[in-house]
């Protein structure tokens, strides 16, 4: 079969490989329909993940068609049409059984550092399939599901669940990338007064407020002008960090209101600073974390009766064969204003 491999950092190869197959009796065989790229696949290609050594399978995102199942496994039959999430845990560990699969002791799926080969391939194997894996109704187009796999869970949990965004409340997105734009359609689930998305990138911006967010802002200082206005100087309800660098984690800390929430799900790549002189007193809750993907399945059915649309999500599409030039265009998105790639089978 033919897949995208990590050849060290800043090497990429769409070479064949043996195929993939069934390894376990929990295991699924999948066929890759419909495959993403996400910005977690550029932090390992530039060598950021250590533990993906060279060869690896990359991707971790995908829409497909079961082809072959453990013996073991229930949940689904050869021939579905399937999700295939970011991560899926054994179901019987400690953290499994808490519905924290991010932190599967089995390692399942694929959030944890990329261990295992990834969904970029003609094949894929899934292990846990019975939880890896979830059934496609038919309403649902692939280039939609696509997003269920990593971006609207991880925005809905580590974002506006942690975040405790509530109706009536106010919150503030930092960073409108897909994880903050996923932010915005899922916050809006929950029926907020406000929803603020602050990103330096003008297209951005325009895509915040074509997904749901009331204001899209460059800044700081645009936002916290907002904060006096809105907030009458108290602060935001909720303050989601969904870009990874100290600066709008810090930001995000002064922007919220006492008693209000922090809820970071940017990846950080350096140490960032707690400004506790400020915080110690203002009651305020910090949450981080990993997608666990246990609100998948909720989701998958607010997607399907269209009350979670990402319409317009997918920027550019490409086939299979035709990786290479889908990481060209989402590697230069500034400049090819490549929101999502998508690639699919012929
Ligand atoms: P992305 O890089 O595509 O988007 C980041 C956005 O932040 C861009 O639109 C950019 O213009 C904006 N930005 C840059 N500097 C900014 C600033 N100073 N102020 C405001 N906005 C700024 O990233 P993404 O794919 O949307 O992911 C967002 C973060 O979430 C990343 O750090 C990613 O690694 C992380 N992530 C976390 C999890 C998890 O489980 N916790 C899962 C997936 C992704
Ligand atoms: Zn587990």
């Amino acid at each position: 079969m033919k897949a995208m491999t990590y050849d060290g950092p800043g090497r990429r190869i769409w070479k064949d490989v043996p195929d993939a197959t069934v390894e376990s009796p929990e295991d699924a065989l999948v066929r890759v329909d419909a495959v993403t790229i996400c910005g977690s696949d550029l932090h390992i290609l530039k060598g950021d993940v250590p533990e993906v050594t060279r060869g690896t399978i990359l991707g971790h995102e995908a829409v497909g068609t079961v082809m072959e199942i453990g013996t073991s496994v229930s949940g689904v039959k050869v021939g579905d049409r399937v999700l295939v999430s970011c991560v899926g845990g054994c179901g019987r560990c400690r953290f499994c059984r808490a519905n924290q699969d991010g932190q599967c002791l089995r390692g399942g799926g694929w959030a944890l550092g990329h261990l295992i080969n990834g969904t970029q391939a003609e094949l894929v194997r899934v292990p846990f399939a019975d939880r890896g894996l979830h059934k496609l109704p038919e309403t649902i187009p692939d280039e939609q599901a696509l997003l269920l796999a990593d971006i609207l869970p991880t925005a809905y949990e580590v974002g506006v669940l942690n975040g405790r965004v509530a109706p009536g409340s106010s919150v503030v997105i930092v960073g409108a990338g897909p994880v903050g734009l996923a932010a915005v359609i899922t916050a809006r689930l929950l029926t907020p007064s406000r929803i603020v998305v602050v990103d330096p990138a003008s297209s951005r911006r325009e895509a915040a407020v074509h997904f749901g967010a009331d204001l899209a802002v460059p800044g700081p200082d645009e936002v916290r002008a907002e904060l006096e206005a809105y907030t009458e100087g108290l602060g935001f309800d909720t303050v989601i960090e969904a870009v990874g660098i100290p600066a709008t984690f810090e930001l995000c800390t002064s922007l919220v209101r006492p008693g209000g929430t922090v809820a970071n799900v940017g990846v950080h790549g350096s140490p960032v600073t707690l400004h506790l002189e400020d915080l110690w007193i203002k009651d305020v809750t910090i949450t981080t974390g990993l997608v666990d993907t246990y609100s998948t399945p909720t989701l998958l059915r607010l997607m399907g009766e269209g009350r979670v649309n990402t319409e317009g999500f997918v920027t550019h599409r490409f086939g299979l064969e035709e990786m290479q030039d889908g990481y060209d265009v989402f590697e230069r998105a500034s400049d090819t204003g490549a929101l999502k790639v998508a690639l699919f089978r012929d």
